[in-house]
């Protein structure tokens, strides 16, 4: 930017906050002015949840700069509680208004970045905007909430949608004694997850008293004449509740941004290009209000997170201030933790690729202890791994566990990014003592694994076509692990005891082979298939057959 410029920047959070900060230490000289409607800049939405929940009790805590410091830090001026009303492309100009004074006025740009974030879906259904009900974006919206249960004490709450918004508040709320219940309109929670996967996530959550009403959606809300309200469903449940949190989904804040004249996006978001530009060559765009394309399959996304709001923000000002700075593109890479477990995930899942028409990929499961088993407390990790079938190209990963989870999927993460395969996880240098890890880390045997499938040295079997199979199933664990529960229809020869009974084993059928984890079938396979069988290992035994049918029988 040439010097005595003028930089507006709509919203003043993730992306714009980030974007305004970075211009200034490429740019003494610009003028920048932040405005948001809002009454803070720069706070932590992501912490919101924990303020609810009283782990973080002082509010103050969750505002990370204030207008104060923006100004005597960066010289960029904040103005808060300032609503951009619309953009005048032709005059290079805004229409404001003060929602304090109530004022109106224009404001002219040079350059103009948008990062007005996404608004939570309110749905409109009958009784929705009776009180008790809320949607959970800003500061005062988790004050309001709090208030609302000091006030009336509140026992009992519904949250609506189970991904990582309503996990986090059911969390939060259950940490204030309220009984909560989640109703979710997908047959799981946590949606971005393939659903063997959220399975680990159910079996966790109903440990923990919290009421499930998966595979229904909510209908109408009522007001009790007791007081509180009753949630009804589609399927005919009624939830009494003194609280309600609707969390489910967002959509984002393109309203400026359209009237404008801005070219759209097929997925809904402000069309940018890689240096976060919009249409206009003087108007950039950031954060959950962009679609951008997804670095696996190239295609358009919409995936509000803090952290490409961040980064995005960045390479909009480097992009202002003439550097060629590219955004790489959505990668999905997000954690979230609720009731002792933590859901990490990176890139694409299965259920994406399926849609997509995308069929030459693999999946190995795996259940690796979070450090060596012979340190107290190892836990295991459920892992997900999706690669490229021919040349081993990392797809996408997703892991639930209780201790380790985002180191693994972080690592797989930078992987993927780097253009990695999963050859480079079975080769990867990673931090190893006997309280953190192993000499095989699990992203090293989630590499080993793959690989092995990659090169051929093991086939894989289906874990979805078990049911009705014509494959003769064997059982590789003891018999002690075998009686306390076995795949339906299967055959149990201890690994140990397979060379000696090879006579028991067909010849002219496939066999697929199971264990606990995967790694006793997969010497098995080795075993078998260099002694002529056909063989295929049902990747990560019975600890996936659990969470693909939980109802305990592949036949059901
Ligand atoms: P925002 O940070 O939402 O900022 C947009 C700002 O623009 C708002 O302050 C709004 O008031 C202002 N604005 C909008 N329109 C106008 C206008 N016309 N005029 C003036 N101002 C305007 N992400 C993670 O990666 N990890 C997490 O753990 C996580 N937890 C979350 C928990 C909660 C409760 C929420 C709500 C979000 C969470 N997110 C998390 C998502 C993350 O916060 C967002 O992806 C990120 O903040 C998006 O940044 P943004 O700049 O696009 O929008």
């Amino acid at each position: 930017m040439t010097a005595n410029r003028r930089a507006l920047i709509v919203g003043g959070v993730a992306g714009g906050a980030s974007c305004a900060a970075r211009l200034r230490r490429l740019d003494e000289e610009v003028e920048i002015v932040l405005l948001d409607r809002g009454p803070y800049v720069s706070f932590a939405n992501c912490g919101l949840p924990y303020y609810v929940g009283n782990v973080i009790q002082d509010e103050a805590k969750l505002l990370v700069a204030t207008p104060e410091l923006f100004r005597k830090r960066f010289n960029i001026e904040v103005r808060t509680q300032n609503e951009v009303l619309s953009i005048n492309r032709g005059a290079h100009e805004i229409d404001v208004r003060d929602l304090v004074s109530g004022r109106r006025y224009r404001e002219k740009y040079d350059v103009l970045v948008l990062s007005p974030g996404a608004a939570a879906i309110r749905p409109p259904l009958p009784g929705i905007d009776l009180p008790g009900i809320f949607t959970l974006r800003t500061v005062p919206d988790s004050r309001k909430i709090r208030e609302w249960i000091n006030a009336r004490s509140a026992r009992r709450a519904v949250v609506v949608g189970g991904g990582f918004i309503g996990l986090e508040m059911a969390e939060n709320l259950a940490h204030r004694g309220i009984e909560v219940t989640i109703v979710e309109m997908a047959n799981q929670l946590m949606p971005p997850l393939d659903p063997e996967m959220a399975e680990f996530v159910h079996q966790r959550l109903k440990n923990r008293a919290v009421r499930l009403q998966l595979g229904d959606a909510v209908a109408a809300f009522e007001a009790r004449a007791e007081g509180g309200l009753t949630v009804h469903t589609q399927k005919g449940g009624a939830f009494p509740a003194d609280l309600v949190i609707l969390a489910i989904g967002v959509r984002p804040e393109i309203a400026l941004a359209r009237e404008a004249g801005l070219e759209i996006g097929l997925r809904g978001g402000i069309h940018v290009d890689e240096h976060m530009r919009t249409s206009d060559p003087n108007i950039w765009a950031v954060g959950d209000a962009v679609e951008t394309p997804s670095v696996i399959t190239g295609v358009p996304e919409l995936i509000p997170l803090a952290g490409p709001a961040n980064r995005q923000g960045r390479i909009a000002a480097e992009s202002i201030s003439g550097r060629d700075s590219r955004f790489r593109g959505l990668q999905g890479t997000a954690v979230c933790g609720f009731f002792g477990i933590v859901v990490a995930m990176t890139g694409t899942t299965e259920k994406t690729l399926k849609r997509a028409g995308v069929t030459d990929f693999q999946v190995v499961y795996l259940h690796p202890g979070h450090h060596v088993g012979y340190y107290p407390g190892a836990r295991p990790i459920h892992i997900k791994l999706l690669f490229n079938a021919k040349d081993g190209r990392i797809l996408g990963v997703q892991a639930v566990g209780e201790e380790g989870v985002e180191r693994r999927v972080d690592v797989i993460a930078m992987a993927m990014q780097m253009g990695g395969t999963v050859f480079d996880l079975e080769e990867a240098e990673l931090c190893y003592a006997p309280q953190y890890g192993a000499a095989k880390d699990p992203v090293n045997i989630c590499g080993m694994v793959a690989a092995n499938v990659v090169r051929g040295d093991v086939k894989l079997a289906d874990w979805s076509g078990l049911s009705g199979c014509s494959a003769f199933i064997l059982d590789v664990r003891d018999s002690d692990e075998f009686e306390r529960g076995a795949i339906d229809g299967a055959i149990n020869i201890p690994l140990g005891q397979l060379r000696e009974r090879l006579e028991e084993l067909p010849q002219d059928r496939e066999i697929w082979i199971s264990c606990g984890v995967g790694q006793r079938a997969y010497y098995a396979c080795r075993l078998l298939a260099q002694r002529g069988f056909r063989v295929r290992n049902l990747s990560g035994g019975y600890e996936s057959y659990r969470a693909w049918y939980p109802q305990g029988n592949c036949a059901m």
